[in-house]
């Protein structure tokens, strides 16, 4: 079977939920991902940032293999031998004193609204069922009926209601609209530190700031998605630690498991944590020994290979080189660490053409939204990769 024989099984047999560029990929190392037919790409997407470790990193590979040959499976009905482990790996990491694991960066943001309604009940004494979040327009949360009803763009939730309520929907950037928002119910603002999906928007210097000071005066929890931000992504850590804040809730998933597995979880204080008692929220692979396993070795390949210091260095040197392409379709390049976003004129005829003359040159990236080109290759790339990427990019930008 060729290329062509397996798009045409796809588009047959599956929901069409997605319009992936045409490209089957088969394999894929470190940066580099490939096709049935032996092309090469260099992967600028990296799932979504769910590969900043790179395709198949070994450590990764080995723990994986390792620890499915022993154990995957426990349910949190009986205690593991991965789990406390990766408790611990993710405070020592990332400083909060708890952790809950998910799956997907959905499930954890789920999550993260039902411990945040519990606090405000329980902790700040809003009226049973009055709670209010929150939350930016053009944030992106995930797929589930409680998130789409809070999201800014209509697409993704027009036929999909009725609607969870309990959401206010304030302009993102402008910490003063959330001040205004605020309400003796409010129990928490969620937010993006860089709205990813929404075409890499970078909020202006001191928003977070801000927002943290807000929340912390008025008895509100900050929490924020850092499932694409996060984990060196941006060039540190966390995006929030640009601006020195501490959510009360961080969220995280996608590169948690460096691209082998569906992991997330919500870090916090015990404070916070602390809340939940048992039968009020799971998930039957929720921490599961596999997921353990592979976390923690994903954790440490970030930690060891200094991939956050890499993104910072390396980013910073791609967007240099990004925004001396002449601007024949480009409107604005912006970005933070490995994380950019290359805007085009509305004149330029959409990024998917772009992104399907990359594919054909051997870059593979995706255009979010209509005029937004996302550059997010994994945390791992070195300087001579930047340099041979940077002229085939200068060549299709600057194309008719
Ligand atoms: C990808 C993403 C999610 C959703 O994660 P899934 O694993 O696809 O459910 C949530 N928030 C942000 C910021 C994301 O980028």
């Amino acid at each position: 079977m060729n290329s062509q024989d397996f798009i045409d099984i796809e588009e047959q047999f599956g929901a069409h939920n997605y319009q992936p560029l045409d490209v089957v990929l088969t394999q894929g190392s470190g940066v580099w991902v490939y096709d049935l037919e032996g092309n090469r790409y260099l992967d600028c997407l990296s799932s979504y940032s769910a590969l900043n470790q790179g395709h198949v990193h070994p450590k990764i590979l080995e723990a994986m293999q390792r620890q499915a040959s022993r154990l995957t499976l426990t349910s949190r009905a009986f205690r593991n031998d991965q789990l406390p482990l990766f408790y611990k790996a993710l405070a020592d990491l990332t400083g909060y004193e708890m952790s809950l694991p998910m799956n997907s960066g959905a499930e954890a943001v789920e999550t993260a609204i039902k411990l945040v309604r519990k606090w405000a009940y329980r902790v700040k004494k809003v009226p049973h069922n009055q709670a209010e979040i929150i939350v930016a327009a053009g944030n992106f949360h995930g797929r589930t009926t409680t998130i789409i009803s809070f999201s800014a763009e209509p697409f993704y939730r027009q036929d999909f209601g009725p609607y969870t309520p309990g959401f206010e929907i304030v302009p993102y950037g402008d910490a003063e609209a959330i001040a205004s928002a605020i309400t003796p119910n409010t129990a928490a603002v969620l937010i993006e530190p860089i709205q990813g999906e929404a075409g890499v928007i970078i909020p202006p210097e001191g928003y977070l700031r801000r927002v943290r000071d807000i929340c912390a005066q008025n008895n509100v929890l900050l929490v924020a998605d850092e499932i694409q931000t996060g984990l060196g992504r941006t060039g540190r850590l966390f995006a929030c630690q640009y601006e020195n804040v501490r959510p009360d809730m961080t969220i995280i998933g996608k590169a948690l498991s460096g691209g082998f597995y569906p992991i997330s979880a919500v870090l916090a204080d015990r404070v916070l944590l602390g809340l939940f008692e048992p039968g009020e929220h799971g998930s039957t692979f929720g921490g599961n020994p596999l997921a353990a396993a592979i976390g923690i070795a994903a954790l440490q390949v970030i930690a060891d290979e200094r991939l956050a210091e890499n993104a910072a260095q390396q980013g910073e040197y791609l967007l240099d080189q990004l925004s001396e392409i002449p601007r024949v379709h480009i409107k604005e390049v912006r970005g933070k660490g490995l994380l950019i976003g290359v805007e085009l004129n509305p004149e330029a005829g959409g990024a998917r053409r772009f992104c399907e003359m990359l594919m054909t040159e051997g870059i593979l990236a995706k255009e979010t939204h209509k005029d937004v080109i996302r550059i997010a290759p994994p945390l791992i790339i070195d300087r001579p990769t930047i340099d041979w990427a940077i002229p085939i990019l200068r060549d299709v930008l600057t194309r008719p």
